[in-house]
């Protein structure tokens, strides 16, 4: 017998991760994960986004007799995950609304048959009492209930559906289950295991640590400048997420980065859902798209080799923010978290939670939620102990942020601050007049401009006394006294600046006022994809033809170009040049049935590079 026949026998989960996904070893908790679960118990599994949870339940799907019935409320992932699937091997298919009469029972009875490894069932169908009949007459090896926060009222993924999913204890003990998610609060936490009944079940928290995304925050200058430096020196023929408030700039930030040569779509609730729907496919499947949109996008992508994540406004909250930027990177390989923020952000948010429905509790938790987020932007410790701090993890500097990569500086800022404090109090008291940021840093730098004559304001005591600093450093004094809560915006909707409660402690110098200053920003890098700037010179050729197949097989199946093979796996052909198809079968993400299926062809390509 072979080695390859033996590997074949090989039923255990190691075996069939070799074998069927061609992965080398577990990552994190997955093992003991799986273990819990072959071996008939109940399991709750926290793991943040790429951190493997679809294997805990495929691999005791695969090993435990029957078919694994997956709740997901994901619909139209559900033809993806399904591909991805068969792609590898497993016997795989889904029930859902998008089917025709004839598709369901066709499915129905390759599922009663025990034709299937893994079923992925929408929640709305646990209604239906045909879908406990057909429970009944199946055998199911495990129910896993993905996205199970969906479960949980206080979250904002709420699914009335979700509630009906304690039955599937009730009715089957005997089927064991495993709950996952990502979105993690303690608060959701224990609502998942009260709603689902998951009290005596072993639960499996990771750390929330994504160490492969890079996070870094810029002051917003020209922001579309700034986008498409990151893209064009970073991130040239990635496929990324750019992030913005409104549909009109959604709308203009993809017609820029058209006109510069960029593959961007825009995605909004604005948009017709067909054009909508058309853009996510595009987005899904082709190589290096760069999606632009609202928040409106995003739940639920799985594309795992999504390298960017940029925000060119500032997010509502920092739990938005990780979700968002937590789109990036799913494959483990290199990604950036990119946001560009600024004076008119603090300026814009504070005018919208000040003007926004709902009572004086609600706007204080906007307000804290905001606080968090400014504390983010402008800390001089590393973004991801910050980060991590927030959802209660205690870590160490990264390294792998812009605060650990070039260290900003803290200045004393109290001086600066008291002059432009006392310009803002000057006007209130004296003239009975409030004014935005810009007309107060003209005055302190002395410009006589048309406005400053027309009101006379060359004539305040403060003016011209701010010529220590440039307008641009200004700017970033008045957004860290906004941020500090040591300036105010008043609530008559045209942001004009006004003193806070705080201001006075630093007016009368009883405060010192620590503030960032901006490090030098490095040159950027030279233009190469995120992936092949961490592939020596001599392999990026290599990827790159291996990127071209691939996107040619992908096309002519109609599947995701990450369906055929992972960019972890081609960065793996392109560095070891494998000539033989052993060799090639000993790279991570090369099973039994890629192997058989693309094995020649991949040789081919690798001989002819
Ligand atoms: P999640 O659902 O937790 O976001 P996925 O299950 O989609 O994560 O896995 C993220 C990526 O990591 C996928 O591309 C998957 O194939 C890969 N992966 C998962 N487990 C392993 C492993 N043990 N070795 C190598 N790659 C893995
Ligand atoms: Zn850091």
């Amino acid at each position: 017998m072979t080695t390859v026949d033996a590997r074949a026998l090989d039923n255990s989960p190691l075996g069939i991760l070799h074998r069927v996904f061609g992965y080398d070893a577990f990552r994190g908790q997955q093992s003991e994960i799986i273990e819990q679960v072959v071996g008939g118990g109940d399991a709750l599994v926290l793991m943040p986004t790429g951190g493997g949870k679809s294997l805990c339940y495929q691999i005791p799907a695969l090993v435990r007799p029957g078919t694994g019935v997956v709740i997901s409320p994901l619909i139209a992932l559900m033809q993806d995950q399904v591909d991805a699937l068969s792609a590898v091997g497993v016997r795989a298919e889904f029930l859902n609304s998008t089917q025709n009469g004839a598709e369901r029972m066709r499915v129905e009875a390759a599922f009663i048959a025990g034709e299937l490894d893994v079923l992925y069932l929408a929640p709305e169908r646990l209604r239906m009492d045909s879908t406990s009949a057909l429970f009944d007459r199946a055998r199911i090896s495990l129910f896993a209930i993905d996205e199970a926060h969906c479960v949980s009222q206080w979250g904002h993924d709420f699914r009335p559906d979700y509630l009906q999913l304690s039955m599937l204890h009730e009715r089957w003990p005997s089927v064991p289950r495993i709950a996952l998610t990502a979105t993690a609060t303690e608060h959701t936490h224990q609502e998942i295991v009260r709603r689902l009944d998951l009290g005596g079940s072993a639960q499996f928290v990771s750390s929330f640590d994504r160490p492969n995304i890079q996070y870094r925050i810029e002051p917003k200058n020209q922001p579309l400048q700034q986008l498409l430096a990151l893209i064009r020196g970073e991130h040239a023929g990635d496929a990324g997420i750019v992030y913005c408030l409104s549909r009109a700039s959604v709308e203009k930030t993809a017609e820029f980065l058209v006109e510069n040569g960029i593959t961007a779509l825009p995605y909004h609730a604005g948009l017709d859902a067909s054009i909508r729907q058309r853009n996510q496919a595009r987005f899904l499947r082709e190589d290096g798209v760069v999606m632009v949109a609202t928040i409106a996008f995003g739940m639920g992508i799985d594309k795992p080799d999504v390298r960017f994540v940029a925000h060119l406004d500032l997010p509502k909250s920092v739990e938005g923010y990780y979700q968002e930027t937590g789109r990036a990177g799913r494959d483990g390989l290199p990604s950036t978290a990119w946001l560009a923020y600024g004076l008119q952000d603090v300026v814009q948010q504070r005018r919208m939670i000040d003007s926004s429905e709902g009572d004086r509790a609600h706007r204080m938790r906007l307000s804290q939620h905001l606080d968090a987020m400014l504390a983010l932007c402008e800390t001089l410790q590393c973004r991801r102990v910050q980060l991590l701090a927030y959802f209660g993890e205690k870590s160490a500097a990264c390294s792998n942020c812009d605060t650990c990569l070039s260290p900003p500086e803290g200045w004393d800022g109290t001086v600066p601050a008291q002059k432009l404090l006392s310009t803002v109090v000057r006007l209130q008291r004296e003239r009975n007049q409030k004014f935005g940021a810009q007309h107060i840093i003209d005055i302190l730098l002395g410009k006589r401009n048309a406005r400053v004559e027309q009101q006379g304001h060359d004539t305040i005591a403060t003016f011209g006394i701010g010529g220590e600093l440039s307008e641009q450093e200004w700017r970033g004094v008045v957004r860290q006294l906004l941020a500090q809560g040591l300036l105010g915006v008043h609530a008559d909707g045209y942001g004009t600046l006004v003193i806070t409660d705080a201001s006075a402690s630093v007016l009368d110098g009883s405060r010192r006022v620590q503030l960032r200053r901006e490090p030098e920003r490095a040159a950027r890098g030279p233009k190469k994809s995120a992936v092949a700037a961490t592939l020596p010179g001599e392999a990026v050729p290599l990827f790159e033809k291996l990127r071209e197949w691939r996107a040619g097989i992908a096309r002519e199946q109609s599947v995701p170009a990450y369906i055929i093979f992972g960019d972890a796996t081609l960065r793996g052909i392109a560095l070891t040049k494998p000539s033989t198809l052993a060799e090639l079968s000993g790279i991570s993400g090369v099973g039994d049935k890629k192997l058989e299926l693309y094995g020649e062809k991949l040789l081919e390509v690798v001989a002819a590079a």
